[in-house]
């Protein structure tokens, strides 16, 4: 039988608060989050007392409030426009941005073009070569492991056997209280991946998602292909996420998720800039599509497919990450029908911060989060992660899933799943020195559909 332990999320005070400054002054750009203003105390969030919706009925989404002006004060002039790229409404050429833009040494920025979009909207992808993938541009080739120097690598399964790395993009909103409250019940955590234009619009939802013990993570301003964007607006999309998470929930986030999973080595370069590092996944539900662009019955055979793999041998070496949303009512009501299921066939459904061992997923020394030793309720003293990380050393078995070699993001073969290959391996230390930890891994393109 599978036993299943309780997740328990530590927030703890940080011990070694030198560890976060030597991390935040590493290059130029990274003390930006140091003048960062917010009133509320991640490790002692009070909601307001509203009404808020708690129905899953898709017809009852979301109702406006107005946020209390004693927790935080949103004036719209000094904010990008909502849903609209983060250089809008004069953010491009405010004092702050401008400092911060200066700060950052743009000779060195990779020379890898913006690219463009089609007239029915996708990306181009005319005259890039996949096979070589010069920019290791992920929409391409699936690539995650960047080809220049001083990036942070993208981060795109769980190294534990039998984990599932629960994900939620697109948050906060107003209407999934009942998702909340079910997490919350059941003891588990996930990785938010929050945009920012739904933070200042539904700011309870976020301080919700800190106050439940969640890793709240970047998904930019407006959801974007981010490799569309020019340099200044890829660095405004990342800025003012991270200013507006920040205000609502006194946290600054060091992991981003790029919309779609549209990342290239430029963009990755000016998320180094501001200590960011891509979180990506290696199996996605598509459940943004249901009842959309494709059928509900399609994604839930995704899910049992994806549950099966839990006791079929293919996570028998390590595990995943799970593309899923809170976007609405539908993928939340997918999430609550499917979460027993994913218990009972995997020893361990976590967030990506424990499973990956990032003891500090903030900027924040204040608030740190269990090592996956930790979470396991094994030996909590200084031990703890140098176990964790040679269990997870071990891990550098081939673990051939699904290939689909050649296919691209947008050639429609029924493939959701990615083929790797890795090895990984880490030191307490490199994880809480650094923000771009990751265990080394070396990716056996495949195709995957996003
Ligand atoms: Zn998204």
């Amino acid at each position: 039988m599978v036993q299943i332990k309780p997740l328990l999320l530590s927030l703890t005070l940080a011990q070694v608060a030198s560890f976060v400054s030597a991390a935040a002054s590493t290059t130029n750009g990274q003390d930006y989050w140091q003048s960062f203003k917010s009133n509320i105390n991640p490790l002692n969030v009070t909601l307001p007392k509203i009404t808020q919706t708690v129905s899953i009925n898709p017809t009852q989404e979301c109702t406006y409030y107005d946020p209390d002006t004693a927790l935080f004060n949103i004036d719209p002039t000094e904010w990008p426009s909502i849903w609209e790229v983060a250089t809008t409404n004069g953010m491009n050429t405010s004092a702050e941005f401008t400092a911060l833009y200066n700060s950052i040494d743009w000779t060195k920025a990779p020379n890898i073009p913006v690219r463009t979009l089609t007239s029915s909207g996708s990306l181009d992808f005319t005259g890039y070569d996949a096979n070589t993938d010069p920019d290791c541009w992920w929409s391409s080739s699936v690539c995650t492991v960047p080809k220049i120097a001083d990036v942070n690598p993208d981060i795109y399964y769980c190294p534990e056997p039998e984990t599932w790395g629960l994900t939620y993009d697109d948050g906060p909103n107003c209407s999934h209280n009942a998702f909340y409250d079910y997490l919350e019940e059941q003891k588990l955590t996930a990785s938010m991946f929050y945009i920012g234009s739904n933070v200042v619009d539904w700011p309870y939802g976020a301080m919700r998602g800190v106050k439940d013990g969640h890793h709240i993570a970047s998904h930019t301003w407006s959801h974007p292909m981010v490799t569309t964007l020019t340099n200044q607006e890829v660095l405004a999309e990342f800025y003012y996420t991270q200013k507006a998470i920040k205000l609502i929930t006194g946290l600054t986030p060091r992991y981003w998720r790029p919309p779609y999973g549209d990342v290239d080595d430029r963009v990755r370069w000016i998320a180094s800039q501001l200590g960011l590092t891509a979180i990506i996944w290696n199996l996605d539900t598509d459940d943004w599509a249901a009842g959309v662009t494709t059928t509900v019955a399609a994604v839930e055979e995704s899910y049992t497919d994806f549950i099966t793999m839990g006791k079929n041998g293919t996570f028998a070496n390590s595990g995943n990450i799970v593309l899923t949303h809170e976007i609405n009512n539908e993928t939340m009501s997918l999430a609550l029908q499917n979460l027993p299921a994913i218990r009972q066939n995997y020893q361990h459904v976590i967030n990506v911060a424990t499973c990956q061992n990032i003891t500090y997923p903030y900027f924040e020394n204040t608030v740190s989060f269990q090592s996956f030793s930790e979470y396991l309720g094994l030996n909590t003293t200084s031990s703890a992660s140098s176990s964790a990380s040679s269990s997870a050393s071990s891990v550098a078995s081939s673990i051939p899933i699904s290939a689909a070699s050649g296919s691209s993001p947008s050639s429609g073969v029924a493939s959701k799943v990615s083929s790797l290959s890795s090895t990984s391996s880490s030191t307490s230390g490199a994880v809480k020195l650094s923000p771009a930890y990751i265990g080394l891994a070396l990716v056996a393109v495949a195709g995957l559909l996003i």
